[in-house]
């Protein structure tokens, strides 16, 4: 549906002329301080003082655009999300949540209106970590966690974080990026969903209750290779067909409960002939869950099965975690306060975790956070096929900008 909503309309306007600050022809590939990022920033500061924001560039490459409140000097509720792209990209990743807070702003600028806070809204550079091998750069410096060590990060072509953003004409002092807790309220992202819930559940729009914390595993199964033409079956001691049952355990285990997902994504089998009993195979798991003890207690449940398997059929198995990163949960009073403004939009509530992650994990070291997701056509991300409809975008920033009119400082000032 193409609705006759205004904002929604100029908003997707908005994103389709964004999406042509590519480094391809045809293609949206927007990568960290690339010319093509440097452009997108300075169209993106136009538009950010056209909606009666102060602009600057921070030292990490964000765009930082802010609007006053009553009284000027007043704390900031920061509303963003990124602007970089991974390769190939979908218009709505990322330049979605940072035009719908510029079009929030706008609407506080149309009217006049001051609020008892300000409102800042931050581009990010870098979310995606497709240039460099870094990521969140530009949040986590706003958070004041990023690391040192990021800006010695090269890419391809040897060039350091830190010369790339000497050339894009930033410090690169990123301790200096680093907000006080003090002059800071919150963070609200908006983000599309880049799953199909929303779309299954018919809902234009969802509140997100957590950014999933992930566990990640290399596991081995170590059998007997053989010969498959002379090894009897009940004489073997197949590595791929133990390792069969213990992905189906993964599976049964990610299903048992609601908002967990377990998945094995890459499986080989050693030595992968097609006339050899495999002798050993190798595969990874990743768990995801929106809390920490029950991402463990699953992470624990599916080795259990996983060495179950193996001491049944006689087979060796061994587990090394290679990747622990926490939950980061949403803020109560902003879950509840984007949830209420969703119902005065006419948007049953929906919570929901996220299964990605987003510039607000970064924010979290900082101060309470907050995060609206939009559905997305068939849950399709970082594609260009990426799809949303002006109806839900716009829905998205009434919901943003009612959210902000209604938001209670009080509750947010420390954490
Ligand atoms: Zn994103």
């Amino acid at each position: 549906m193409t609705g006759g909503d205004p904002i929604g309309r100029a908003l997707m306007e908005r994103l389709d002329a964004f999406a042509a600050f590519s480094e391809e022809a045809g293609a949206l590939t927007r990568l960290y301080l690339t010319p093509a990022h440097r452009a997108a920033a300075d169209r993106l500061a136009g538009w950010m003082s056209e909606a009666g924001m102060t602009v600057r560039l921070d030292g990490a490459g964000t765009v930082v655009g802010r609007y006053e409140g009553a009284e000027p000097g007043r704390p900031a509720l920061l509303i963003g999300s990124h602007i970089d792209t991974v390769r190939n990209a979908g218009a709505y990743d990322g330049n979605l949540g940072v035009l719908a807070g510029v079009a929030a702003v706008a609407e506080l600028h149309r009217a006049g209106e001051r609020l008892p806070f300000a409102v800042e809204v931050l581009g990010f550079g870098d979310e995606e970590g497709v240039r460099f091998p870094v990521t969140l750069t530009g949040s986590r410096a706003v958070a004041g966690t990023a690391d040192p060590a990021a800006l010695d990060a090269v890419d391809a072509d040897g060039i350091s974080v830190r010369e790339a953003l000497r050339r894009f004409g930033c410090t690169g002092d990123l301790a200096a990026v680093a907000r006080r807790r003090a002059d800071v309220l919150a963070f609200l992202e908006v983000h599309i969903e880049q799953g199909p819930v929303l779309e299954a559940a018919g809902l234009p729009l969802g509140v997100v209750t957590a950014i999933n914390g992930a566990s990640r595993f290399a596991l081995t199964v170590t059998g007997t290779a053989g010969h498959a033409g002379t090894v009897p079956m009940g004489l073997r001691r197949d590595a791929l067909a133990a390792a069969a049952e213990m992905v189906l355990a993964v599976e049964a285990r990610g299903a048992a409960e609601p908002d967990l997902v377990a998945t094995v994504g890459r499986i080989a089998a050693v030595p992968g002939a097609v006339n050899v009993i495999p002798g050993a195979v190798r595969f990874t798991l990743d768990v995801r869950a929106p809390r920490d003890d029950a991402r463990a207690a699953a992470a624990a449940d599916i080795l259990a099965a996983c060495r179950a398997v193996a001491a049944r059929r006689g087979v060796g198995f061994d587990a090394e975690r290679t990747h622990d990163a926490p939950a980061v949960a949403c803020a109560g009073p902003l879950i509840a306060a984007l949830e209420a403004a969703a119902a005065r939009a006419g948007v049953p509530p929906h919570r929901l975790p996220s299964g990605a992650g987003h510039d607000a994990m970064a924010l979290a070291a900082l101060c309470p956070v907050g995060m609206l997701f939009v559905r997305c056509a068939g849950g399709i991300s970082h594609h260009p096929a990426e799809a949303i409809t002006a109806d839900d975008a716009g829905l998205a920033v009434r919901v943003l900008l009612d959210t902000i009119r209604h938001l209670d400082p009080s509750g947010l000032e420390r954490t």
